[in-house]
């Protein structure tokens, strides 16, 4: 596992507003994705275990007993940090989730869709993943007429051609004082700029760590 972290909390455990059965609920998200995980609770002993070890621990209103998370599974969550809502009564958790958060072996436990509107998805990261992961899917499941797999088929001088082209036009159009036209040519360029990253097999997440470290 990773090394272990001990945590101090700025509110103590008597300054909490408790549920009716004496804990408190605790949403659960990936640090990385913002992604909702599970909820689960905690009483005053979970609470000190999670702060002593790093590794969410709940109270386990079926089992009634402590829940060091991942226990069976070797689904850890490691805290990377522990936040509490306005007036004292819900705790934010954000984790480095290994391996899934559910019991059914789901990454989230919201898997179930009760009702919903249709939207566009405008988290630019989500969208250059979602992208990048069609264009994977391309490359591993060749599809006919795409133009990915053209491009795939081609091979890298092909994809670096057109990479290039994609950024000269971003340079010509960009001397219009219009945006529409750099806008249309930015997102052709990052498209096969991507359709390069899976023939390089480089990720976003490699990506966008490395701008991180910067
Ligand atoms: P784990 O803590 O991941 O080793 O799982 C131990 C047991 O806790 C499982 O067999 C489930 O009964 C329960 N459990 C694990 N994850 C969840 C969850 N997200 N929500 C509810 N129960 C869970
Ligand atoms: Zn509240
Ligand atoms: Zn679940
Ligand atoms: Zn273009």
């Amino acid at each position: 596992g990773l090394p272990m972290d001990t945590f101090e909390s700025a509110v103590a455990w008597e300054d909490f507003k408790l549920n009716g059965d004496g804990l408190v609920p605790v949403i659960v998200q990936d640090y990385k994705t913002s992604q909702v995980l599970m909820l689960a609770y905690m009483n005053e002993e979970a609470f000190a275990c999670t702060l002593r070890t790093g590794k969410m621990t709940y109270y386990s209103r079926s089992r009634k007993c402590l829940w060091l998370k991942g226990e069976t599974s070797g689904h850890f969550q490691y805290v990377k940090s522990l936040r509490l809502d306005c007036d004292n009564d819900t705790v934010l958790a954000l984790v480095h989730q290994i391996g899934a958060a559910c019991h059914t072996g789901s990454r989230t436990c919201f898997f179930q869709t009760l009702a919903e509107k249709e939207y566009k998805e405008t988290n630019p990261l989500k969208v250059f993943e979602d992208v990048y992961g069609v264009i994977l899917d391309r490359k591993e499941h060749p599809k006919e007429g795409s133009y990915t797999n053209y491009l795939f088929d081609k091979g890298i001088d092909k994809i670096l051609k057109k990479l290039g082209e994609e950024a000269t036009e971003i340079v010509i159009a960009a001397k219009n004082p219009n945006p529409e036209e750099v806008k249309y040519e930015i997102s052709d360029f990052l498209y096969h700029m991507m359709v390069l990253m899976a023939e390089k097999g480089v990720t976003w997440e490699e990506i966008t760590e490395e701008l991180a470290n910067r």
